[in-house]
């Protein structure tokens, strides 16, 4: 009686045998990425590649449950896989930190080689990219994501079902905390940090949220969704800054 016995009461001795035979990437070993590392282990497929560019951040802890407070600073994948090392039953684990858009180390040839693509990311232009790379390749993709606290999967097999790019996505107004202050990749990340983040640390918090208020009476005919969504990531930074 192996660790696999109730995997075959479930699932059946060929689909398992076909797991532990199977060579899956992960991309993204943050709050997605956490939780489905541990459901691929569980799974006990043959090979799992995990692939993160983040190192653990503070703010990332409530909810990335492989990290601890030890790990902060630390990169995200090689992290995720130590963590998940005392629960592995067998598993061959690699971890490579890196970005997925980087066509030097990460060329077709290297997506090629999985059975399948776990897409964990936070990102649209991560996500759109992993998606082309599926139909290029035609690796099937479990896509998913989230949107504060709603959460998305689709399952795509390049040409047979509809692809993450078909239906037209919405360009996202916040920003993960830990994006704009770890790794901001657009120059929007810099500003909303600057002004977010910075100008309160270097001005002071209470002319910030006085000034927001001001802002939010002149501004109450134009846009006022984003000054909803903005609120939530202010209460999150004031708190970062004073722990
Ligand atoms: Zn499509």
């Amino acid at each position: 009686m192996g660790y696999n016995s109730h995997l075959k009461k479930i699932f059946g001795e060929e689909r398992v045998n076909h797991l532990q035979s199977s060579k899956v990437l992960m991309v993204g070993a943050g709050g997605i990425g956490c939780e489905l590392l541990k459901d691929l282990i569980l799974m006990n497929y043959g090979e799992i590649h995990v692939l993160d560019l983040d190192t653990i951040d503070l703010s990332n802890l409530n909810r990335q449950f492989l990290f601890r407070q030890k790990d902060i600073k630390k990169p995200k994948s090689t992290t995720a896989i130590n963590a998940v090392q005392h629960f592995n039953h067998g598993s061959k684990l690699i971890a490579y930190n890196g970005n997925i858009m980087d066509t030097k180390n990460f060329p077709l040839s290297f997506f090629q080689q999985f059975n399948i693509i776990f897409n964990a990311l936070d990102n649209l232009e991560a996500r759109m990219y992993v998606n082309k790379i599926a139909l290029f390749t035609g690796v099937p993709l479990m896509e998913s994501g989230t949107t504060g606290l709603k959460g998305q999967v689709q399952p795509i097999f390049p040409y047979k079902t509809e692809c993450f790019a078909c239906l037209p996505k919405a360009t996202p107004k916040s920003f993960p905390v830990c994006t704009i202050r770890s790794t901001p990749s657009k120059p929007i990340h810099c500003i909303t940090w600057a002004k977010n983040f910075l100008f309160p640390q270097l001005f002071g918090e209470n002319d910030e949220e006085q000034h927001a208020a001001n802002q939010q009476g002149v501004s109450d005919d134009s846009d006022n969704k984003d000054e909803h969504q903005r609120k939530p990531t202010q209460q999150m930074l004031n708190s970062f800054t004073r722990s």
